[in-house]
């Protein structure tokens, strides 16, 4: 490698990278004046763009932007001084914030570390709906931005950034490459062309075919940059991912041809604009491609059930800046499996007749992988698979909370005893959260206020989450009396893994069992507040499971509520030995067509 070579990466946008790094020398003496600095805590969404703009990562941008950058960049996708830069970066707070202008105040993240120290030149207001109308093209809720920008601050502040440590990952380390590293990395492989691939989702055959054709085509480079700070929200987890990506790259790459990084963008989803600051973004990195896909960094769909921007309109924006920016648009060209070649082909060279296989993302999570359905070898690599497999276990290894509720004497602890036992017959692991017997320890000391019945109520729904977030299955059976308590720990445990269970037995019934004698002692008022008695009971709108136990026994009831988990694919009927996936045919195909 000659240096003639080495300097042959395409310059970063301004010609050189930003760096808001303080000097290590001027460290200590800044962070001591820290201590007597108003401080700012940072959203997620602040933590990452201040670490891209510490970086260069958005060079030339080197702060927060003022209300004139933030005005021409909202209008026209460029700064004042005339760069291109398609995305608002601002720091909003709400007013009455302890901050005033020309004074120094220290960043901080969630968990209280200092990040920097901004030096407040600027306090604007700024206009949600024009900003929405204007970057976004909408002001649909829909977009989980315009959604979000809901609960930003109304003022932005910009200044100076003294950056005094860059937020703290402690995962993927040796893959967390800021661009000045990604640069001097890429330069080691010598080749003039580096052409970056975006992603928020795991990586299939199809995507790898993808990459390669790319770098063969531009002879050089791939930068695999995949985003780690905040995507779409319900995309798999970054952990899972770049698990895949690693595998990926380590045995499916030529290795001087690939380069995996790291990028700890918080996206937008901005569709059009998004492209184009990830295309300034790869340059910053040393990239003058970028693979544009369909539908490039879109939210999905509006409440009205369209797209939020044409399929095409980032590919075609990109490519409209090409010239300015020195970033080519490498279409990503729709590319469907050939069953019968055993390979991947561009749609628009295949032959009418000829028969084609695909499988939607849709049903990567309800056929194969809810069911425990080995991806197969042409839609994925093996390790992607597996992968996978271990973040989406098949259904009857998710976690499940049952959860009952009803008056005193319903039926809830009677019926839920019969049900663990079919659980534990049916081979799923069971912890039972008995009111009576959680109020013992977890809740002791808690009484019947409406304030203690919540209490305890969260307190069971705080140990059931964590249960089914480990693959448990949680069965509670507790009065719970108020549905809004109710509905909270829905959400905690999460909505589809939640059966409600109302055990509906009329007062009468119950009063009438009264086998602890407290509702004698209630109607004697001994007893006060007692649910049913002087006390509401507010019966579910929307349980899952409705039973009754005057005509039902227990066993029946229990029964009922075990088919509908079978129903629901969290208990398996029989456990059978697990079937050789890989003596499934080549090639399962999932989605057959005839290309026409
Ligand atoms: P809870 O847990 O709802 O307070 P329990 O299960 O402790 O209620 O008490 C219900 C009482 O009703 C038990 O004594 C049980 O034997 C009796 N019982 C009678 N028929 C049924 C039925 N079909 N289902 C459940 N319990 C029943
Ligand atoms: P909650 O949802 O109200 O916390 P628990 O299931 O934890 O309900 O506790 C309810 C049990 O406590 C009842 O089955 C009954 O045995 C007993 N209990 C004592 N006082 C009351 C009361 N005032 N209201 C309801 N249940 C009471």
């Amino acid at each position: 490698m000659t240096p003639t070579e080495t300097s042959t990466l395409i310059p970063p946008c301004g010609g050189r990278l930003v760096d808001l790094m303080v000097a290590p020398e001027a460290l200590d003496d800044l962070k001591a004046r820290t201590n007597r600095l108003p401080s700012l805590q940072l959203s997620e969404r602040s933590v990452c763009d201040l670490e891209l703009l510490a970086t260069g990562a958005f060079s030339p941008l080197d702060r927060f932007m003022g209300r004139e950058d933030h005005q021409h960049v909202v209008e026209e996708m460029r700064l004042t001084n005339g760069y291109v830069f398609p995305i608002p970066i601002t720091l909003p707070v709400e007013p009455g914030a302890d901050i005033r202008l020309d004074q120094q105040i220290a960043l901080r993240d969630a968990r209280n570390e200092l990040l920097a120290i901004m030096t407040v030149e600027e306090i604007y207001e700024w206009d949600r709906d024009e900003v929405a109308q204007r970057v976004f093209g909408t002001l649909d809720l829909r977009h989980p931005l315009v959604a979000e920008m809901h609960r930003w601050g109304k003022l932005n502040l910009s200044g100076r950034l003294q950056v005094l440590q860059l937020p703290r990952h402690y995962d993927f380390r040796d893959l967390r490459l800021t661009p000045a590293q990604t640069r001097a990395r890429l330069e080691q492989f010598g080749r003039r062309n580096v052409v970056a691939f975006q992603t928020r989702n795991p990586l299939h055959r199809v995507h790898e075919e993808l990459t390669k054709r790319a770098t063969q085509e531009v002879d050089g480079v791939l930068l695999l940059h995949p985003v780690v700070g905040m995507t779409k929200p319900g995309d798999v987890d970054h952990y899972t991912r770049v698990r895949t990506y690693k595998a990926l790259a380590q045995r499916y790459y030529d290795p001087g041809r690939i380069l995996l990084s790291l990028l700890p963008l918080a996206m937008r989803l901005a569709g059009p604009r998004e492209a184009l600051w990830h295309a300034l973004i790869r340059r910053n990195h040393g990239a003058n491609y970028l693979i544009v896909g369909r539908d490039h960094a879109g939210p999905g769909k509006d409440s009205k059930g369209n797209r939020f921007y044409g399929p095409y309109d980032a590919q075609e924006l990109v490519g409209g800046f090409r010239d300015e920016l020195g970033v080519g648009v490498v279409p990503f060209r729709a590319l469907v499996y050939l069953p019968d070649e055993g390979r991947y082909e561009e749609i628009s060279k295949i032959p009418p007749q000829v028969r084609t296989a695909s499988i939607s993302g849709t049903q990567v999570r309800e056929e194969y992988l809810n069911n425990g359905r080995k991806l197969p070898d042409w839609f994925t690599r093996p390790e992607v698979a597996e992968i996978l497999s271990e973040t989406y276990p098949p259904r009857h290894r998710q976690g499940v909370c049952v959860w009952f509720t009803g008056l005193s004497g319903a039926g809830k602890s009677t019926t839920a005893e019969v049900l663990t036992v079919l659980l534990l017959e049916h081979g799923r692991q069971v912890t039972v959260l008995d009111g009576d017997v959680v109020r013992t320890h977890l809740s002791k000391g808690l009484g019947f206020s409406k304030e203690d019945r919540d209490t305890n109520i969260r307190r069971i729904g705080f140990v059931a989450a964590e249960i089914v977030r480990h693959g448990g299955t949680a069965v509670c059976a507790a009065v719970s009396p108020y549905r809004a308590t109710r509905n909270d720990v829905r959400n905690m445990v999460g909505k589809d893994h939640f059966v409600e269970v109302f055990v509906d037995t009329p007062l009468e019934v119950c009063e009438q069992r009264d086998a602890k004698g407290l509702y004698a002692k209630a109607r004697r008022g001994e007893i006060k507040g007692f649910t049913g008695i002087d006390d509401p009971y507010e019966p579910p709108r929307h349980a899952e499971i409705t039973l009754d136990t005057v005509t039902h026994t227990p066993e029946g009831n229990a029964h009922l509520i075990l088919d509908y988990l079978i129903q629901q694919g969290f208990v398996r009927l029989q456990v059978v030995p697990d079937e050789d996936e890989s003596q499934q045919p080549a090639t399962p195909v999932a989605s057959a067509g005839r290309h026409r």
